[in-house]
């Protein structure tokens, strides 16, 4: 704009005016074409659908527009259509990611590699001043090529406390006596979605007095409120004091009688995070290096796949605490989500939620339990009313995979396609 003023000469002026003029007169003329045909139309035909809750076998799935418009096997198809041939292949809701983190540096990369996998939205459980700028951006349609994401912003936490030890900018903590209601609502001018709070006892963190008082100050401004914990006690605390969710299943002790009776009684849902318990239980491990997964797999996400947690990290940790306390939970009928918290060591954005949807199963959900985890549960659980389903008026963000996922959880490997807002996303494949 300033540009073109220093620029010059009324001349030069005059001729920029004109062409701008010519430009926009020959904007207008094509928007005037477009506008009167229909867009065209995409059709999944004899395709398995899982819809968000269950399968339906041999059906037609219609999107136009970037919205899912009619779902059957006797919808009519437009000659015009572009017809996808589903055989032997299932349509699910693109999936979620329910515990990631985006970083200061990488983080549009990141919401482009979850994308690449299927995920076509994450919630971040701690983030920083640039992911809330991204989630604006993301706000807006120009951000196609990549995950939608939500964010909690900065969490909270207290003078010291976790995560603090890892460095990084400074960040506002909530010191025992401060006021709590304004440091939330500060949380939320900023840009939070949700409230995120650290209560984790190997580091200085909150009482439980203000533990509840940080829930209760969010639920006042109507924003969930999820909880890090990692052992049972806080896990049991965290859901005394009103948590919405808990980020993170313990795996310091065998889950006692009446635990999962207690988060089914107060209603609230668990990202366990299996990925990443995994990961600091067993250390990195080789289950992507399948054909058709690897090839997608770019040198940056390698790096965070091969990177391990510092030894003796966790030592106290059993997987199969967290396996059975998620098998417990399940059987109670509390809500569970699938979240990796990518980009830990040993995770990457994306991939890793093909492993957690295993590493569920593995731990006593059904395939179908295990989808649910990653669409239309934390689709109910965080408030989404247009995706995490398979529907009319529903946004297609949609993946097509080869076989039934509801027979083998690893078919979600096999991806054909992946459709974000009804636009095919090119996914980038790694030369070599
Ligand atoms: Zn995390």
């Amino acid at each position: 704009m300033s540009q073109s003023r220093r620029l010059g000469s009324c001349l030069l002026r005059r001729t920029r005016l004109s062409t701008a003029f010519a430009a926009s007169f020959l904007l207008l003329a094509a928007f005037l074409v477009t506008a009167q045909q229909p867009e065209k139309t995409l059709v999944f035909s004899n395709v398995d659908v899982f819809d968000g809750s269950r399968m339906i076998r041999r059906t037609n799935v219609i999107v136009r527009d970037g919205m899912i418009r009619a779902v059957g096997v006797d919808v009519a198809i437009p000659n015009s259509a572009q017809v996808i041939d589903g055989e032997g292949k299932t349509l699910l809701p693109a999936f979620f990611d329910s515990h990631v983190h985006l970083g200061a540096t990488n983080a549009e990369q990141f919401l482009k590699d979850a994308l690449d996998f299927g995920v076509a939205t994450e919630l971040e459980m701690w983030g920083s001043e640039l992911s809330l700028a991204l989630r604006k951006k993301s706000a807006s349609n120009d951000f196609a090529d990549v995950a939608d994401l939500r964010t909690a912003g900065t969490g909270i936490t207290v003078p010291r406390g976790h995560p603090t030890q890892m460095g990084g900018p400074p960040i506002p903590t909530l010191a025992v006596g401060g006021d709590t209601q304004a440091f939330v609502d500060a949380r939320i001018a900023e840009g939070a979605d949700y409230i995120k709070i650290i209560y984790e006892h190997a580091f200085p963190t909150l009482t439980k007095q203000q533990l509840h008082d940080v829930i209760a100050a969010a639920h006042r401004r109507n924003k969930l409120a999820v909880v890090h914990v990692t052992t049972q006690s806080e896990a049991r605390d965290a859901i005394s004091a009103g948590a919405d969710g808990l980020a993170h299943i313990f795996a310091d002790s065998p889950s006692e009688p009446g635990f999962a009776e207690l988060a089914a009684q107060h209603h609230v849902f668990v990202v366990p995070t299996l990925s990443v318990l995994e990961a600091v239980t067993t250390g990195p491990r080789s289950w992507w290096q399948g054909e058709e997964f690897s090839r997608y797999v770019t040198p940056s996400m390698q790096g965070s796949l091969d990177r391990k947690f510092p030894p003796g990290f966790g030592a106290k940790l059993r997987f199969d605490h967290a396996q059975a306390a998620v098998a417990a939970l399940h059987r109670a009928g509390v809500p569970i989500l699938a979240g990796t918290d990518a980009p830990a060591p040993g995770l990457a954005h994306g991939l890793s939620l093909h492993r957690e949807l295993e590493l569920l199963v593995n731990s006593g959900l059904r395939p179908a339990a295990a989808l649910r985890a990653a669409t239309s549960e934390p689709a109910r659980a965080f408030g989404f009313h247009d995706r995490g389903r398979i529907g009319p008026g529903l946004r297609a963000d949609l993946l097509l995979i080869k076989g039934d996922p509801t027979s083998d959880i690893r078919a979600t490997r096999q991806i054909v396609g992946i459709w974000k807002q009804g636009v095919p996303h090119q996914r980038t494949r790694r030369n070599d």
